[in-house]
């Protein structure tokens, strides 16, 4: 019987299930994380460790695919998902039946509610998003947090792609976190990945790509969200280009600021 998270006989260590629940169990397997060698051991280790649902969301950005290769290969028994904001580039949807085919693995897609889309863009327009940060924000939120938050409820795991050198925002985000509002463990297992160290793994695994990714686009949102960056621009650049710096997350990966100073 599964004991629930805030069960205190739920003391797993590195050698049994830890359960999915609190900060502390996090901050274990965040260490445990650190010390693996490769991705595939971390892999192994987040299924061997969390017991319960282990989600992914990918966005089938080259981060995702890295990961997703991963798991494949590993023949993980995680929930793979996407979700689909109907906004997407079509090369984005290429890659996706692209990849499936690759590695015979299904990846779920996940849509937004239909009505509330509806509701959305009769209020705010088609392209209502780029008239204030507000719209873009209620776009994302029915979009794509919504949607989220629907797919991992009842998680015990969240595996991601982020990695730190993406961004500013993202410069400290550990292995592993305890996401007390979705009441999960949040994993990042190649949060300490370089772009170098990336971009060798999908070559040397022949990891299908965005074809935007070499045409200058190193990160992938929805089409009319996402422009080609120029030479020495941060990462994320492209995203939402016509707001400012501060703030520029949709929602999917916000992390607290008080956390981010402390770390
Ligand atoms: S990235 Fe743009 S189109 Fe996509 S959900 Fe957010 S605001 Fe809407």
């Amino acid at each position: 019987m599964t004991r629930s998270s805030s069960d205190p006989q739920s003391t797993g260590t590195a050698s049994q299930p830890v359960l999915s629940g609190g900060p502390e169990r996090a901050a274990s397997l965040d260490e445990a994380l650190s010390a693996a060698p490769d991705l595939d051991t971390r892999l192994r280790l987040i299924a061997g460790q969390i017991e319960g649902r282990v989600a992914f969301s990918t966005s089938v950005g080259i981060e995702d695919q890295a990961v997703f290769a991963g798991i494949a290969s590993a023949g993980l028994p995680f929930d793979v998902f996407t979700l689909d904001t109907g906004r997407h580039f079509p090369e984005t949807y290429e890659t996706l039946e692209a990849t499936t085919a690759r590695y015979g693995r299904s990846i779920r897609v996940v849509f937004p509610d239909a009505q509330e889309v509806e509701a959305l863009v009769a209020r705010d327009g088609i392209m209502g998003f780029r008239q204030a940060v507000e719209n873009r924000i209620s776009c994302c939120d029915v979009r794509k947090v919504r949607p989220l938050n629907k797919a991992l409820a009842g998680a015990a795991g969240w595996i991601t792609g982020l990695r730190r050198e993406q961004s500013a925002g993202r410069a400290h985000v550990p292995f592993a976190e305890w996401d007390a509002k979705l009441n999960l463990v949040k994993l990042n297992p190649i949060a300490d990945w370089s772009l170098e160290t990336l971009e060798q793994y999908i070559e040397s695994n022949t990891v299908p790509v965005n074809p935007l990714h070499a045409q200058g686009f190193p990160s992938i949102g929805c089409q009319p969200c996402t422009r080609a960056i120029r030479a020495g621009e941060d990462i994320r650049a492209g995203r939402w280009w016509w707001e400012n710096e501060e703030g520029k997350e949709c929602g999917l990966h916000n992390r607290p600021k008080v956390k981010e100073a402390a770390a």
